[in-house]
């Protein structure tokens, strides 16, 4: 008995370490990932719920590690974050993104706005709100056609100073949205304390739609209140018809997810975009 309990524990030390080695692999690998040209960005399209009319695309980052493969972000951003590179890659991020709309509308493809994920690491650095402007100036990009997504751990971090910062940012015509909307905490309260143009009401209450009661008073909920602020919202994950039904029928006035559009390169969106149009 004392034998087995033993090779249980080897066998559990043995995965502590390959997970041990497997981050500190990481953590080497992405110092040179941006350098080396291994991130590259992935764009969603999000469309009217009724209608299907492009409001704009996600922008999503990607790394394509040269050994393993594609690594998802929710691996790598907070090593990205843990270790300071998240301003460096933000900023790649924001100046791409902002690169590839100019691209769009210079080619005549409508594309009438472009929404870039922002990590509160990066809001906390007092330069970003320059930074942002002069990249978009740079790129000739209007800053009316550019959106931060903004989780709402973002808000509760220093409360006063975050506040500032974004309308500091909204004052300029940079749109903000607040991604994952209803799963942080006293969520409606932000809504009116801070310039914010749109919610992404999570994919979680969208999943649970046509069979989890609760998710649809909750969408309710927060399209009512979004609604009474002149707040927009988008529903996050769509992968169904009923769910896209039920969101329509809530009110939710436009979405993203799989039953539109996966994300895809740059060239994947021009070609959707394309068919859309010459009808
Ligand atoms: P997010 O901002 O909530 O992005 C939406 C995620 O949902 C994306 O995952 C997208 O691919 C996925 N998705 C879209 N439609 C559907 C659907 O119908 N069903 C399902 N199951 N998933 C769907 P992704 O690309 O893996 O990104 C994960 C997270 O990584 C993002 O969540 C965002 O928080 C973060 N992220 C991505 N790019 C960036 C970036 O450039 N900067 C920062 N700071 N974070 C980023
Ligand atoms: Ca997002
Ligand atoms: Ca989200
Ligand atoms: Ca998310």
């Amino acid at each position: 008995r004392a034998k087995r309990s033993k090779a249980t524990y080897c066998v559990y030390e043995e995965g502590m370490q390959r997970a041990v080695a497997d981050a500190f692999n990481l953590k080497n690998d992405i110092r040179h990932a941006l350098d080396e040209q291994q991130l590259y960005l992935v764009y969603q399209p999000q469309v009217a719920a009724t209608t299907g009319e492009i409001r704009g695309v996600e922008a999503l980052l990607r790394w394509e590690h040269p050994k393993i493969g594609d690594i998802p972000p929710s691996k790598f951003i907070p090593v990205l974050e843990e270790l300071g590179l998240i301003h460096k890659v933000g900023r790649w991020v924001l100046k791409e993104a902002a690169a590839q709309l100019r691209a769009w509308q210079d080619e005549g493809i409508d594309v009438p706005r472009v929404a870039v994920n922002v990590s509160p690491v990066q809001l906390e650095r007092a330069a970003f709100t320059e930074e942002l402007l002069e990249t978009l100036a740079g790129a000739d990009v209007a800053p009316s056609s550019v959106e931060i997504e903004l989780v709402e751990t973002t808000l509760l971090a220093d409360i006063d100073a975050m506040g500032d910062r974004l309308f500091e940012i909204s004052e300029r015509g940079v749109s903000i949205a607040l991604d994952d909307f209803g799963t942080g905490f006293s969520a409606l309260n932000h809504l009116h304390r801070f310039p914010v143009n749109v919610v992404k009401i999570d994919r979680t209450f969208v999943a649970g739609l046509g069979s989890a009661r609760e998710d649809a008073r909750i969408i309710e909920a927060i399209v009512r209140v979004a609604g009474d602020l002149g707040v927009e919202t988008i529903g996050e994950g769509v992968e169904t018809q009923l769910q896209l039904d039920r969101l329509v029928e809530l009110g939710c006035k436009y979405i993203h997810g799989y039953l539109v559009a996966y994300p895809a390169k740059a060239e994947g969106i021009a070609g959707q975009i394309g068919d859309d149009r010459g009808v």
